[in-house]
């Protein structure tokens, strides 16, 4: 089968991989009809997240279960699935208390030996373990384009919203308005903000902050402290996402958020960077960080997706064969599209 794989810093390639089976009951292979790719793919491209070069990479999918263990019950053989980006065990100290993403046996999909050596999907197929916690039916209605949404942008921007404990009324900032900060713009939204505010450099990706109901400001050409504080009375936004992953983001949103106010970090930091502790000890800022809890957060996400009160359609700019792989990240990576679907 072909796959896509990481080769150095800038370069990826197609290359023929041998079809996977399943190696434990309870694990599935899926035939993967549309794969994504996310701004974490770029973190590899970019050589930030060192894998090896060969590795398959990509953990957005939806497609078709082709094969199954005994143990596997939630879905089978024929059905129309997505999954989450990370797998979890089910049953250590972490995963009893539902915090999935932090389990002992935690894999992400597509990201090398450091998070559990997982083969990724943007390839023909793939292996899925624990699929019954991993991969969830697509609901009628829904595309492939939106469904693979669910087990990662949404499910992130869900989780940056719902982890930063927003309540109704509140006001919301998120800066970095790649897919997971305008899912988490949708999130908040949902989540009943009052005013979301949304900050990055991207012309097209301020106007559709706008078309989502948030107030778009140019990180660069505008002063997003001086639009905070024009929206707040001076206070500062009750929750602020860092959906970037710069230090110059996570410092941006410790400065507009209010006292006493939350940070969600859902931006990935894989090394030390300097953040200014002072600020965040004075305003007795609560931080939220790490991987989404994508599985915990997996039926509610599907189920406000299916009602279309989450909807990442209009965040879908491209569609392209898996062959095209290499143009695609090129693509992606000069920030001329949103969402890619890569389909084989
Ligand atoms: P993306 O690369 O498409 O989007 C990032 C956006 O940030 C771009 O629009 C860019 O213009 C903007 N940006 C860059 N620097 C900025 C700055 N200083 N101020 C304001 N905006 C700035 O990525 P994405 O797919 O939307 O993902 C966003 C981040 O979330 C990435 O770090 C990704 O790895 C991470 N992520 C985390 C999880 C998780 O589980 N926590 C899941 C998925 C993605
Ligand atoms: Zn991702
Ligand atoms: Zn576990």
């Amino acid at each position: 089968m072909l796959a896509v794989t990481f080769q150095e810093p800038g370069r990826v390639a197609l290359e023929e991989r041998p079809e996977p089976e399943p190696l434990a009951p309870d694990d599935a292979v899926v035939r993967v009809e549309s794969a994504g790719i996310c701004g974490s793919d770029l973190h590899i491209y970019h050589g930030r997240v060192p894998i090896a070069p060969g590795f398959t990479i990509g953990h957005e999918y939806v497609g078709t279960v082709i094969a199954a263990g005994d143990e596997v019950t939630s879905a089978s053989v024929g059905d129309r699935v997505l999954g989450a980006f990370h797998t979890a065990c089910g049953t250590c100290f972490f995963c009893r208390r539902g915090v999935y993403q932090k389990c002992d046996d935690t894999r992400v999909f597509g990201h090398g030996a450091t998070l559990g050596s997982l083969q990724g999907t943007q390839a023909e197929q793939a292996l899925v373990p624990h699929a019954n916690l991993t991969l969830r039916r697509v609901p009628d209605g829904l595309s492939d384009g939106s469904a693979l949404f669910a087990g990662d942008a949404m499910a992130t921007g869900y989780h940056a919203v719902v982890g930063a404990g927003l309540e109704a009324g509140d006001t919301c900032a998120v800066v970095g308005l790649g897919p997971v900060g305008l899912c988490a713009v949708m999130a908040a939204r949902v989540a009943g903000a009052a005013r979301v505010l949304a900050i990055d450099t991207v012309a097209e990706r301020l106007d559709t902050a706008r078309s989502l109901g948030a107030e778009p400001v140019h990180a660069t050409e505008e002063d997003p402290r001086a639009a905070v504080k024009a929206a707040t009375e001076g206070r500062g936004v009750d929750v602020a996402i860092d959906a970037v992953g710069v230090p110059s983001a996570l410092d941006l949103a410790c400065r507009i958020a209010r006292k006493a106010g939350t940070v969600s970090v859902v931006g990935v930091y894989a090394e030390r960077i300097e953040l200014h502790m002072g600020i965040v000890w004075i305003k007795a800022l609560k931080l939220v960080t790490g991987h989404a809890n994508v599985i915990g957060h997996l039926d509610s996400v599907l189920a406000l997706m299916a009602s279309g009160r989450l909807d990442p359609t209009p965040l879908v700019t491209h569609q392209m064969r898996l062959d095209e792989a290499p143009e695609a990240y090129a693509i992606y990576d000069r920030r001329e599209a949103l969402k890619i679907v890569l389909s084989a």
